[in-house]
C-alpha cells in the first residue's frame, strides 16, 4: 500500500510517501514559500535532492508540484498517481468532534472548519491541504489524523478548568492537549519494546521538542496531558512560557503598556528557555561549551528539567503508578543532560537509568539501570508513520 502523508502549514507543506505495510519511506519533501514564490525540495534515499523553484500561488499549486515530483520520469518514485492508495492529513484541532482519525467527508470538513476558532493558525491551512488533494486526486480516500484526538479520553475532572461552567458549554473552553499523534505512537512502541499489551501498562510519554508536552497513558488511553486549551500550557518550552499565574498577563500589560494579545504574543514567542536565557530557544545552543552567559542558559535548561520532572510526578500520581517513561522528540531523543536530570531523584519510584546507555541518542533504546523497576526508554517519534498507519486502518475498514 502507498499512503501520501501531508502536513500543510500556512506557507509550507511537508509530504512523505510511505508504505505502512513495511514502514518504508518511499520519498519525502518540503514545499516552502507557498503564495510568495515557491520552492520544492524532494528527497529519495541514496539520490541527490531534487530542488524546484517555481511560482506556487496556493496549496493547489503546491500539491500539483508534489504530484509532478512524485511521478517525474527522472526524480519520481511512481509511474502515475493512480498508484497512491490514500492520503493521510495531519490536522491540528478536532475539538470534541473526533477521538480518532477519520475518513474525510463533507460533514467531517465542516467540523474541522468549526474548530478554526480553536486553532486559527493551523486548521485553515490543514483544510486547504485536504481540499487541494481532493481536487487533484479525485476518488482517492483522504483521512484526517488529529493532534487532539488521542487526548479525548481524558476524564472530565482532568479536562475542565475551574471557571464558570457556562464557558465550557458556550465556548468549549477546556483542556484539549496536543502532540497526540506522537504520544500515541511512542506509547504503542513502548508497549512493543516491553513485550506487553498496552492495555496493561501505565506509560508516561515525554514529548520534548521545540514545543513540549507530557502525557499519562493508562491502559492505552491518554488520561492527562500537560498542554491545555492551547499549546501554550504546561512546561516551559523553546519560546513558550508554559503554565504561569494568569494574573501576570494583566499585570505585565499594565506595566509595559501592552494589550492582552501583545502579552500573549510574548508568552508564545519570547518566553520559555529563550526568555530566560536571552540567548536561544535551541537546547544545542544552551548546552554548548561555547555558550555565552552559561549561567542563564543553564538556569533555563534546569527550569525546563524541573517542569518536566513535576509533570512526571503528576502523571504517576494520576495513574497510580508507572511502568515506563518515554523520552521522545528533538530534546527527548538527543539530550543526555535533560534525561539524566529529569529522572534524577526519582529512584524512590523505581526509576533509575544507566548513565552509559543514556549517552546514546536517536534510536529506540531501553536506558534503564538493571535494578530499576520502571523502564526508561528513548523512542524517536514518527508522526508520519502513525498517520500512514491510521490511514491504512481506516481505508481498509471502509
Ligand atoms: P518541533 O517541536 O519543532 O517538531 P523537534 O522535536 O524537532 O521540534 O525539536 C527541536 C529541538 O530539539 C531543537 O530546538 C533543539 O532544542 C532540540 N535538539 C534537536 N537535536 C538536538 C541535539 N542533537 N542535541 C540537543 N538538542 C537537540
Amino acid at each position: 500500500m502507498k499512503v501520501l502523508v501531508i502536513n500543510a502549514g500556512s506557507s509550507s507543506l511537508k509530504y512523505q510517501l510511505m508504505n505502512p505495510d513495511t514502514n518504508e519511506v518511499i520519498c519525502k519533501g518540503l514545499v516552502e514559500r507557498i503564495g510568495i514564490d515557491g520552492k520544492l525540495t524532494h528527497k529519495r534515499s541514496g539520490k541527490d535532492d531534487f530542488v524546484l523553484e517555481t511560482n506556487m500561488a496556493n496549496h493547489q499549486d503546491a500539491i500539483k508540484q508534489v504530484m509532478a515530483a512524485i511521478t517525474d520520469k527522472e526524480h519520481g518514485v511512481v509511474a502515475s498517481m493512480s498508484e497512491i492508495d490514500a492520503v493521510g492529513h495531519r490536522v491540528v484541532h478536532a475539538g470534541e468532534f473526533f477521538n480518532d482519525s477519520v475518513l474525510v467527508t463533507d460533514a467531517v470538513l465542516e467540523k474541522i472548519d468549526q474548530c478554526v476558532e480553536l486553532a486559527p493558525l493551523h486548521n485553515p491551512p490543514n483544510i486547504l491541504g485536504i481540499k487541494a488533494c481532493q481536487e487533484m486526486m479525485p476518488g482517492v480516500p483522504q483521512v484526517a489524523v488529529f493532534d487532539t484526538a488521542f487526548h479525548q479520553t481524558m476524564p472530565k475532572e482532568a479536562y475542565l478548568y475551574a471557571v464558570p461552567y457556562e464557558y465550557y458549554e458556550k465556548y468549549k473552553v477546556r483542556k484539549y492537549g496536543f502532540h497526540g499523534t506522537s504520544h500515541k505512537y511512542v506509547a504503542s512502541r513502548a508497549a512493543a519494546m516491553l513485550g506487553k499489551p498496552i492495555e496493561e501498562l501505565k506509560i508516561i510519554t515525554c514529548h520534548l521538542g521545540n514545543g513540549s508536552s507530557i502525557s499519562a497513558v493508562k491502559n492505552g488511553k491518554s488520561i492527562e496531558t500537560s498542554m491545555g486549551f492551547t499549546p501554550l500550557a504546561g512546561v516551559c518550552m523553546g519560546t513558550r512560557s508554559g503554565d504561569i499565574d494568569p494574573a501576570i498577563v494583566e499585570f505585565i500589560a499594565t506595566k509595559e503598556n501592552l494589550t492582552v494579545s501583545e502579552v500573549l504574543n510574548i508568552l508564545n514567542k519570547k518566553s520559555g528557555v529563550l526568555g530566560i536565557s536571552g540567548l536561544s530557544s535551541d537546547f544545542r545552543d544552551l548546552l554548548g561549551d561555547e555558550t555565552p552567559n552559561k549561567e542563564k542558559s543553564m538556569l533555563a535548561v534546569d527550569m525546563f528539567v524541573y517542569h518536566v520532572k513535576k509533570q512526571v510526578g503528576l502523571c504517576a500520581a494520576v495513574m497510580g503508578g508507572v511502568d515506563a517513561i518515554v523520552f521522545t522528540a528533538g530534546v527527548g531523543e538527543n539530550t543526555e543532560y535533560v534525561r539524566k536530570n529529569v529522572v534524577e531523584g526519582l529512584e524512590f519510584m523505581g526509576i533509575k537509568i544507566d548513565p552509559v546507555l543514556n549517552k546514546e541518542r536517536g534510536y529506540e533504546l531501553d536506558i534503564s539501570a538493571k535494578d530499576a523497576t520502571v523502564k526508561t526508554l528513548i523512542i524517536p517519534t514518527n508522526e508520519e508513520l502513525m498517520i500512514a498507519l491510521d490511514t491504512k486502518k481506516i481505508v481498509e475498514a471502509k
